[in-house]
């Protein structure tokens, strides 16, 4: 093992998708000297407070998972937010882990850096080979210079910092907000309250004929510690100086109508599914040609089936975590009002203990 299991590990981005995923896979590998810093103590775009952060800290290594990230209409509608913050926290965070002496950082890019027609399954070596998806072409420009910056300062310092390309993610602490959530989580949020409301129908963005693959965010959280623990023999004998990123991906794309049943039929959603042409599909196709990380030893084991019943519960739990709030301050407002109590708290712990999931 590369990095050590009481070495100071900091995972930037700790409450993301990515990012919460790599903090439970860490602790399952017995790491004990993790790094995490709420977002409200610390603007990882604002370069005085990360130089502050390394300055204080004695960090060995960083899993660099912090993001701003969203779906096809999020990435269409905020360019400049895309563009800018996810230029600025990679710029802060490897600028200042090499000025601090940090030597083994694991950048986290996207599959969205690939130009719009590549080759599928797409190799790494199509990185720059023609235009990219213009909804997301801001984001995929940011995500590209993180792998850059990775590999100049590899090439003029010596520093060991590795980049993955995972493909489209899901999996628990996803965001499920309906107009910037990424497919799974919005398409669940949207199938599982018309199942609630007794809907007839839901509409599904764009023909349905786009295909995507997905992966299981745990199982990504899995291959960054691998790659992250290479030995630096293996890592360079698997990629180029200038090539040095490596895709991550569970090999089995789906068209978007497929996942839309596969989502209704987890959710328990029996009414229609409406395709909404009017939406944009995006890049018609986005797998990952995964035969260098395959090769030196991973593979992905979650299966999409499975995956999404996780996530559902997942999801599940989020909300009703986020009832039980809800009634928490309602039943203090009326508490202090000296009103009659709505629920009794045994309940709302009891209702939220039978959420939690079988798998
Ligand atoms: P992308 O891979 O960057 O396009 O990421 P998304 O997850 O946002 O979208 C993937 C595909 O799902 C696109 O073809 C969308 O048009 C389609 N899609 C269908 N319904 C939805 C939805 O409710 N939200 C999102 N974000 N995409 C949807």
């Amino acid at each position: 093992m590369i990095t050590q299991l009481n070495q100071r590990i900091f995972v930037a981005g700790h409450t993301g998708l990515v990012g919460s995923a790599i903090v439970r896979a860490l602790r399952r590998q017995g790491y004990n000297n993790l790094l995490t810093v709420p977002h409200s103590h610390l603007d990882l775009t604002d370069q005085a407070q990360v130089r502050q952060l390394f300055q204080r800290e004695q960090i060995d290594a960083v899993y660099l998972a912090a993001a701003t990230v969203g779906g096809i209409h999020a990435n269409n509608s905020y360019p400049a937010e895309f563009i800018y913050s996810n230029m600025a926290i990679e710029t802060n965070v490897i600028h200042e882990a090499w000025r601090h002496g940090t030597q083994r950082l694991l950048f986290l890019g996207s599959s969205c850096i690939y130009p719009r027609l590549a080759p599928q399954p797409i190799p790494e070596t199509a990185l720059m080979h023609g235009a990219l998806e213009p909804t997301n072409e801001p984001y995929a420009i940011a995500k590209i210079a993180g792998i850059k910056l990775c590999e100049s300062y590899n090439r003029q310092y010596g520093t060991r910092y590795r980049s993955v390309m995972p493909t489209n993610l899901y999996g628990p602490c996803d965001s499920y907000h309906n107009e910037n959530g990424h497919v799974i989580p919005a398409l669940m949020r949207r199938l599982h309250e018309s199942k609630l409301a007794g809907a007839n129908e839901v509409a599904v963005w764009g023909t349905g004929e786009a295909r995507r693959e997905f992966l299981y965010v745990d199982d990504l959280a899995d291959a960054c510690l691998f790659v992250m623990n290479l030995s630096e023999d293996r890592y360079r004998g698997a990629t180029l100086p200038m090539v040095s990123h490596i895709n991550v991906g569970s090999g089995m794309e789906v068209s978007i109508a497929r996942l839309a049943q596969l989502l209704a039929q987890t959710v328990g959603y029996g009414g229609e599914l409406v395709f909404d042409a009017s939406k944009p599909d995006g890049t018609p196709r986005k797998l990952l040609d995964v035969g260098i990380l395959n090769a030196l030893g991973w593979r992905a084991e979650v299966a999409l089936e499975r995956g999404l019943r996780e996530t559902y519960h997942s999801f599940l739990r989020a909300e009703q975590a986020g009832t039980r709030q809800q009634l928490a301050r309602a039943l203090d407002q009326q508490s202090r009002r000296r009103r009659e109590m709505y629920l009794p708290p045994v309940a709302l712990e009891h209702a939220y203990a039978d959420m939690r999931s079988p798998y």
